[in-house]
């Protein structure tokens, strides 16, 4: 099956219950398991069924098994947010006194380099564009190196091939940010990436209506994880679940998202709420479409800002002179390279004015919603860093950065052209 039928069919079917068309939503916290047998079967894993939603429910159920077919993941877990997301992917693999290996240009960045140094887990910082730095950082107690796919706001495409290769030989665990290019555009785990993460709230959502995050992993994760002396915890009894070792679990099961779901989703809870998971199976099934409209609109507006007299550099991965040009030919689905631009005014003055006058962008530091978004990264997103650490990670003052949306690019066109007169 293809994205686009897997988005609209995989996983419900209408001819059981009542024929919904709809994926019922299931606002229930917990079920009735009918028998005692049945419930001791579901606690020891002998059979899946809802318990309790903080760790499964009916609707989510739908939601994930969708998208880990729609990712071409053997299995997917949802989160309360794309930030939960991120916590558990790493929060699964390190404790303290381990290390993880994060991109320098990363939405999480707070978390990962400042919130899990609090838990004793320390961020080393490598270039994800070039990963020429990449092999030297890595030690005994490296967990995971995290990227992501097509990072923001300065659009660059990470160098995929070379991360991968080097983390394989080291046998230690990739996760990349997806939420920009979704799986419609990047497709992580056949380019060799053994976890993805998304902000659901972004394109999956499509409608800037509920937070919610993904999780999904590759075929070949539980054999990287099997007698890997890295991953000790996946080889060992868990004491919290009746001994069970995760590696030796049947290998049609995720033993990575099983984990996050009986150990992180039972201890910490940051579960995705029912309606929620329904809105994102909403936005599932026109994201295909969508991610194709955004693009066509982005590539559009991209030219036309780049020949614009008032706009010094434009940053779109599909502009031939854009230094990760190559890297989105390589890497991303047509070369399509998502609906995030931004270009350089070269005066914070002019930038202000542009932003003030647009009417149909949105001033919002959201991504990903069908409304075209506009925002000023060195007043806002990047407010903490001086001009030269601005103009270091490539979002200098007079930076505007732009989320595409489905509108009429003919519209949009006209509104940045009148904006620029300002
Ligand atoms: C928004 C975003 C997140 C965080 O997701 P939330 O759903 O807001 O918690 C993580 N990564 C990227 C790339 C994002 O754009």
């Amino acid at each position: 099956m293809n994205q686009e039928t897997i988005a609209t069919h995989f996983g419900y079917n209408t001819k059981s219950g009542t024929g919904a068309m709809a994926v019922p939503v299931y606002m229930s916290a917990a079920f009735d398991f009918g028998s005692s047998d049945t419930a001791a079967a579901r606690f020891a894993l002998k059979e899946f069924g809802p318990i309790y939603s903080r760790l499964t429910n009916p609707t989510l159920d739908v939601l994930e098994t969708r998208f880990a077919a729609f990712a071409g993941a053997k299995m997917a877990i949802s989160t309360s947010s794309g930030e939960a997301a991120i916590f558990y992917a790493i929060a699964n693999l390190a404790q303290a006194g381990d290390n993880i290996i994060v991109a320098q240009k990363i939405y999480a960045g707070s978390l990962l380099t400042k919130t899990f140094k609090r838990f004793g887990i320390q961020a080393k910082i490598f270039d994800a564009d070039s990963a020429d730095d990449l092999e030297a950082l890595i030690d005994d107690k490296t967990k995971a190196i995290f990227f992501e796919s097509l990072a923001n706001p300065q659009i660059s495409v990470a160098n995929i091939q070379k991360i991968v290769d080097i983390a394989k030989k080291h046998k230690v665990i990739t996760i990349v940010d997806n939420t920009v290019a979704t799986p419609v555009l990047f497709d992580a785990h056949t380019h060799g990436i053994d976890v993805a993460v998304y902000s659901a709230t972004k394109y999956i959502n499509g409608n800037g209506t509920a937070l919610g995050g993904l999780i999904t992993a590759s075929n070949h994760l539980n054999s990287i994880i099997k007698n890997n002396p890295r991953y000790e915890w996946f080889n060992e009894p868990d004491d919290t679940y009746h001994g069970l070792i995760y590696a030796q679990l049947p290998d049609e099961l995720d033993c990575y998202i099983l984990r996050i779901k009986l150990c992180l989703l039972r201890d910490i809870g940051a579960t995705l709420a029912p309606h929620s998971a329904f809105m994102m199976i909403q936005g599932l099934e026109t994201l295909s479409l969508r991610m194709a409209k955004v693009c066509e609109n982005a590539e559009k507006i991209a030219n036309f800002l780049s020949s614009h007299p008032k706009v010094k550099n434009v940053n779109y991965p599909t502009l031939k002179d854009n230094p990760s040009y190559e890297k989105a030919q390589k890497y991303l689905k047509n070369g399509k390279a998502s609906g995030l631009i931004s270009f350089d005014l070269g005066d914070k003055q002019l930038a202000t004015r542009v932003i003030n006058a647009v009417k149909l962008f949105s001033i919002v530091v959201n991504i990903g919603d069908s409304k075209s978004l506009i925002t000023h990264p060195a007043s806002t997103t990047h407010f903490q860093l001086s001009d030269d650490e601005l103009n270091a990670v490539g979002v200098g003052p007079g930076v505007i950065r732009l989320s595409i949306g489905i509108e009429n690019v003919d519209d949009l066109i006209t509104d940045l052209d009148n904006a620029l007169q300002a």
